[in-house]
């Protein structure tokens, strides 16, 4: 578990929502923005998942408040936010984001593909899959599913329309028109 130290006061999810930049990938994004005196990066993908949803995929329970922090071993300290959620014994939980369909088995780091989860919760799934929910995403975040997978997904095509691909073994399954 990683260490962080914490500084100022906490931020409405509203408050920090209203100063997001555009996604931005790579090492150096140059979406920064000043907040109380820290240069912080506004264009984490993070950021954009939660506005979409506050509350966790699974549980239900909902982010209330950012708090500005930044990891005590990194050498450099490069503050960012963190959603916590406040359980019924009191306790802050941290929110992560959770991808649907697992980086490892082809998903990709999109806003469709990523859901607001708290850590319990995202701890207690591990790698496990929920076809159903993967069966819901756009064709265009099924483009590279593993082999493992997509049999699953073929399996289930009884079930529902869906079209994916993997470009490994070139394996495609066709969409169909829901009746
Ligand atoms: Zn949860």
């Amino acid at each position: 578990m990683a260490q962080y130290f914490r500084k100022g006061r906490r931020y409405s999810p509203a408050e920090i929502f209203a100063l997001l930049l555009p996604v931005e990938t790579g090492k150096r994004p140059a979406g920064t923005r000043e907040l109380d005196g820290d240069p912080m990066y506004f264009t984490s993908l993070r950021y954009h998942v939660f506005k979409k949803d506050l509350c966790c995929a699974s549980c239900g329970i909902q982010g209330q408040y950012f708090v500005k922090e930044a990891n005590l071993t990194s050498e450099r300290t490069r503050y960012h936010l963190n959603l916590y959620a406040v359980n019924e014994a009191g306790e802050e939980v941290l929110m992560t984001k959770d991808h649907i369909l697992p980086r490892k088995r082809g998903g990709k780091d999109t806003l469709t593909n990523l859901e607001t989860m708290c850590s319990p919760c995202n701890a207690a799934k591990g790698a496990r899959t929920d076809i159903d929910r993967i069966l819901q995403l756009p064709d265009s975040d099924l483009t590279n599913v593993s082999p493992r997978l997509l049999a699953d997904l073929l399996d289930a095509r009884t079930r529902h329309p869906i079209n994916v691909t993997n470009h490994t073994t070139h394996l495609t399954v066709t969409r169909k028109e829901p009746a």
